[in-house]
Parts: C-alpha cells; sequence; structure tokens
C-alpha cells in the first residue's frame, strides 16, 4: 500500500496522544497509518477505552478501514477515506476522557465543506487529560484565531471513576486556515479561581479558594465556589488567566488523600511559574496548538493567508517533542525550535 506511514508508538511520548495525532493526521492528509507498540512502555500497554473510542471515532467520520481496534491491542492499521462532516455521537462508555477523543476529530473537521455536530460522553475532568474548561477558554479561541468557529458547552460534568458526562461541539468550518504568531501573551484583561465540587462538601472548595487568594493576592471577587451536578463525586480547581492575546488555564485535581491546600497549591505554582516564564504558550497548550498550527502551515500555496505561524513558550515537553516529529512524517511543513532570551520559539512553517 503507497502511503503508509509507520509509527512507531513506543518512541518519544510513547503514549495515547501519538495514537491521537496519527490518526487525526491520517484523515486529515488521507495517508494511511499503522501504528505499532502503543503505548508499550505503560502500566496496561495497548489501546484503552478512550483510546479505542478515538480510533473508532476516526474511522466513522471518514468510513476509513480500520483493523486491531480492540482493547488493549497493541498494532492497528487505518485507511481513511474522504472526511464525512455531519452529526456524531461519541461515548467512551467509562470515565476515560472525551476531550481526548475531540482532540481527534476535530483536526479534520474544522477544514470539512459542512458544519459538524459532535454529543461527547465519557469523562469531562480528568487529570492528565484536557477539562472542558482548559479546552474552551485556552485552546478553541487560538483553534478560532485559524478561522473556524469551534463552540462547545458542557451538558453534564464527567469525573473519574463515574464518569457520565456530555458535551457538545458545533463546528463551523473554514476552508482556509489562516496561521498567527503569539509572541506575547498581552495585558492581564480578567483572572478567576474557580473551585468546583460535586456530590462532596462545599467546604473543601472554599478551602481551596482561601488559600489560592491568600497565595496568589487576588481580589475576593476572583474567587469562585462552584456546586455542581455529577454522577460521582469530583473536585476541581482551575485559575484562568485571559490576556489580550491568550488565555491560559491552569488545573488541579482534588484526590483522596491530598488536603484542600495542597490541591490549591498545585494550581498556585502552576500560575506562578507560567507569569514567572512570561511566555504567552504553556506547556499544555504549547502540545495542542501544534496541529492546528500544522495544519494552517501545510496548506496549498495559493492560499492569501498567513501560513503556520510561530510561538513561544517554556521548556518543550515530551509530548511537545513527540508532536513536532509526528507532525513532520505527515505534513509537508518544518518545525524548527529555537531558544531565545525570552523563551523557547517554536516556528511552524510551510517546506
Ligand atoms: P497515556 O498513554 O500516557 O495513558 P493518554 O492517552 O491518557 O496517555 P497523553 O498521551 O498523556 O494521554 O495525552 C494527554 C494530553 O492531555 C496531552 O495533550 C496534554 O497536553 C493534555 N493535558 C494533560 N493535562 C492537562 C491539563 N492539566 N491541562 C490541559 N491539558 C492537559
Amino acid at each position: 500500500m503507497s502511503d503508509l506511514i509507520t509509527i512507531d508508538g513506543s518512541q518519544g511520548e510513547g503514549g495515547g496522544q501519538m495514537v491521537r495525532s496519527s490518526l487525526a493526521l491520517a484523515v486529515v492528509t488521507g495517508k494511511s497509518v499503522r501504528i505499532e507498540n502503543i503505548r508499550a512502555g505503560r502500566s496496561k500497554p495497548g489501546l484503552g477505552r478512550q483510546h479505542l473510542t478515538s480510533v473508532r471515532a476516526a474511522a466513522e467520520i471518514c468510513n476509513g478501514e480500520v483493523t486491531g481496534d480492540e482493547l488493549g491491542s497493541t498494532v492497528i492499521e487505518f485507511h481513511p477515506a474522504a472526511v464525512q462532516p455531519g452529526h456524531y455521537q461519541f461515548s467512551i462508555g467509562s470515565a476515560g476522557s472525551a476531550m481526548l477523543v475531540l482532540q481527534t476529530v476535530l483536526p479534520p473537521l474544522l477544514t470539512a465543506e459542512q458544519p459538524s455536530t459532535l454529543i461527547l460522553e465519557g469523562g469531562t475532568h480528568n487529570q492528565w487529560a484536557p477539562p472542558f474548561d482548559f479546552l474552551q477558554q485556552a485552546y478553541l479561541p487560538l483553534v478560532n484565531r485559524l478561522g473556524p468557529n469551534v463552540g462547545i458547552r458542557l451538558e453534564r460534568f464527567g469525573f473519574y471513576p463515574a464518569g457520565g458526562g456530555r458535551v457538545v461541539v458545533d463546528v463551523q468550518p473554514s476552508p482556509r486556515l489562516a496561521g498567527f504568531d503569539l509572541l506575547d501573551a498581552g495585558k492581564v484583561k480578567r483572572r478567576q479561581v474557580s473551585a468546583l465540587v460535586a456530590n462532596l462538601s462545599a467546604a473543601i472548595a472554599e478551602r481551596e479558594v482561601k488559600q489560592a487568594q491568600r497565595k496568589l493576592n487576588w481580589r475576593p471577587d476572583e474567587m469562585l465556589v462552584r456546586e455542581v451536578k455529577a454522577n460521582g463525586p469530583g473536585n476541581v480547581v482551575f485559575a484562568e488567566i485571559e490576556c489580550e492575546h491568550v488565555t491560559e488555564v491552569f488545573t488541579a485535581f482534588g484526590r483522596q488523600g491530598v488536603s484542600a491546600e495542597k490541591v490549591a497549591d498545585e494550581v498556585v505554582r502552576d500560575v506562578r511559574k507560567w507569569l514567572k516564564r512570561g511566555v504567552p504558550v504553556g506547556e499544555y497548550l504549547a502540545d495542542q496548538i501544534l496541529l492546528p498550527l500544522g495544519l494552517s502551515a501545510a496548506q496549498s500555496t495559493d492560499t492569501p493567508v498567513q501560513r503556520g505561524g510561530s510561538f513561544l513558550t517554556g521548556n518543550l515537553t515530551q509530548h511537545s517533542l513527540t508532536h513536532i516529529d509526528i507532525l513532520q512524517r505527515f505534513l509537508d511543513i518544518g518545525i524548527d525550535v529555537s531558544e531565545t532570551e525570552a523563551g523557547v520559539l517554536v516556528a511552524v512553517q510551510p517546506n
């Protein structure tokens, strides 16, 4: 089979993101992909429920053919066909992150010929995955800056382990993706610490905001306690910093054996680190924005819009480095990384 790209899933970051990004890029480019050694180094190697849902979702949005799509599978082969925008519902069937399924199917739908509506069911607020609020406040505004209009709303919270969350996504695509340069966050316009509890005492969230306020010294009206409904217990603290050119969202999850104050301290540490570093793009946003920027860089040359772009970030994580690698396997683009005084400059350009 021509155009079969083989990805060794044990390389680089070696986790689920390699699977999801490879699938997304396969659908976008129409190139077939074989992914081997999936999550080889993880304690439970192979496809978990969330990854399996992503594999099947990628196949569904393009009538693609897939082999190896089973729980625990360490090899899949995927042959995509043309993207079919439309109405889709993807349910993980566990508390696995539905937000990571969105990461897989969204890129190809951004430039589709018709709008799409997605219903995603599973976890909406999972540790080690982008929470709904991060996607809504930080990630999607940057995606929308490329031209599409993606709206997202939360219908039900889903926390680990009960799951049961539901998110609706409306995608108004754009045939052209404009690039952007994000070298400066600009002035801070709004700050907010929110502590959420579901089926737990509100006192936990109150202690979290109290601690965050004491340490950050933000105003009382920048602190919010929310009691929300969910199938099971959940506790999460966000710090959101909206600047002129970017919004960043920092998150910590309450968990057994960790005091409310310690959870708040985790968010405070990330906020301070980002403010001190003075770069617009935090580590999670960096690895996630690379793919949409790559798509904009890979567009055909006759487009009268900026192709690709650049951003300043702190140190690149393994996720980002792996992403940089995979993007260049699928797309005819170059990604340059250089250390500058202001931070690490990542430039995503057409070849
Ligand atoms: P694994 O194989 O390690 O179990 P996984 O499929 O659960 O992998 P990863 O491959 O680790 O997930 O990818 C996690 C994704 O979630 C990354 O894109 C990362 O940027 C994002 N992420 C993790 N934590 C946060 C956070 N607090 N805020 C925003 N995004 C996050």
